[in-house]
């Protein structure tokens, strides 16, 4: 057989190229899994295989920057749920939690039970099952990790802060009292350390729904949100020293300067603090998911990527889709669940 030009051709898809123009109905070719030719009418004998895209979209693979699929990606590499939805990259360690320091299990102390079960609403019976799978105790041996398991989408991460303040001061200690100043100087190394080996900056967090689930702390709130405005300056000195990113959700107190606005009136969804002003400080500021009815973070995230809630005026029941969602993505696992309602 002749060689070809092109190994695949993808005939009449309506072709999104990522720009925001309008979409065209037009032939992509490929040649070493990257565009070659673009065009009307490309010739079917340059390539080696021909799709008929008639019907279909055509468009570059979606990053969805906010999601916590921390625990499902290692027991279901493929997170095929989120490649089938056309996403090709995700971010985790969204939110101030994550797993790259490892189980972090201390006597009857179990931080990611803990902090996953309400703030993710997953049955501990199913987050105990994700923890053992966790092998690693350091954030390199983390990014590590994914080049040994079947991937299906890119994942990228976040140093999660309520992790890292467990990672140093323990779970009690994290959530009752401020670091002392050797242990800040140890959050500060160990983020430095993380931005050297590839983390796209730190996750913290200030939603006032979100609770600790094991006793006895029940009524206390996830670790990241006992830390002093001090500390998060320091920490996020690290971060901007590597031109990198703080992602955190809206924080309803005014304890650290930052109010949620509303944004259908065209004004930002961040207020400030005074000496971290976009152009006074040279920060960008952007939102990472359009609010929806159940909350900037509740709705958009799943199963798609970002975007408006999908189902305007349906925040609840598009919650519930995510639920469902979340626990069919588990159960493909091979995890046992008791029942989709079972109390967490
Ligand atoms: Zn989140």
């Amino acid at each position: 057989m002749a060689k070809t030009a092109w190994d695949t051709l993808i005939k009449n898809a309506l072709v999104f190229d990522g720009s925001g123009a309008a979409p065209q109905q037009v032939d992509i070719a490929i040649k070493d899994g990257r565009i070659a030719a673009r065009g009307r009418a490309l010739p079917e004998a340059e390539a080696a295989a021909v799709i008929d895209g008639e019907g279909q979209w055509l468009m570059p693979g979606l990053l969805d920057i906010h999601t916590h699929l921390d625990l499902e990606v290692d027991l279901d590499p493929g997170l095929s749920e989120v490649v089938r939805h056309g996403t090709t990259t995700v971010l985790v360690g969204n939110c101030s939690l994550g797993t790259c320091f490892g189980q972090q299990v201390e006597g009857d102390q179990n931080p990611i039970v803990d902090c996953f079960t309400r703030v993710e609403n997953i049955p501990k019976s199913v987050l105990n099952k994700c923890v053992e799978a966790v092998k690693w105790d350091n954030s390199g041996d983390y990014l590590d990790h994914f080049s040994d398991i079947p991937l299906g989408p890119n994942v990228a991460a976040f140093v999660p802060h309520s992790m890292l303040r467990v990672e140093v001061m323990g779970l009690n200690e994290s959530i009752s009292r401020d670091p002392t100043d050797a242990e800040l100087a140890q959050m500060e190394n160990l983020l430095e350390q993380a931005m050297g080996q590839g983390y796209l900056g730190m996750s913290t967090d200030g939603l006032p729904f979100h609770y600790l689930a094991n006793e006895p702390h029940t009524d206390q709130r996830i670790p990241t949100q006992f830390a002093s405005f001090g500390e998060m300056k320091r920490l996020l000195k690290v971060v901007r020293n590597h031109n990198r990113v703080w992602q955190t959700t809206p924080i309803r107190e005014s304890r650290q300067g930052l109010s949620l606005f509303s944004t259908d009136q065209r004004t930002p969804v961040w207020q400030v603090p005074e000496d971290l002003r976009p152009g006074v400080d040279g920060i960008r500021i952007g939102a990472q998911s359009a609010p929806g009815v159940s909350g900037i973070c509740g709705a958009g995230q799943y199963p798609s990527a970002q975007g408006p809630d999908p189902l305007p005026g349906t925040g609840h029941q598009f919650s519930g889709l995510v639920r469902r969602y979340r626990l069919s993505s588990l159960r493909g696992a091979g995890v046992h669940l008791q029942t989709d309602r079972q109390r967490i």
